[in-house]
């Protein structure tokens, strides 16, 4: 089953840490926040095939904001 993820941008710390190590999901906008997306489309509401949920995850995890989440 398909999740969604999304950054909270307000505590988002612009490490870019996201967008480097996931490029395919995260993204940064014009004010230097992180974003999910999907190929470039449904901004910060991306949804996340079950078989990279472990590498959106893993981002979550790492992520110094403690910013990025799922949407319940
Ligand atoms: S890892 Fe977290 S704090 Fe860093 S850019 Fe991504 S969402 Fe923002």
């Amino acid at each position: 089953m398909e999740r969604i993820a999304f950054v909270k941008k307000e505590d988002c710390t612009s490490c870019n840490q996201c967008a480097d190590s996931l490029p395919r999901y995260f993204q940064m906008d014009d004010n230097d926040t992180a974003e999910s997306h999907i190929q470039g489309r449904q901004i910060n509401q991306a949804p996340i095939p079950e078989d990279d949920q472990r590498l959106v995850q893993n981002e979550m995890d790492e992520c110094p904001g403690e910013c990025i989440h799922w949407k319940t």
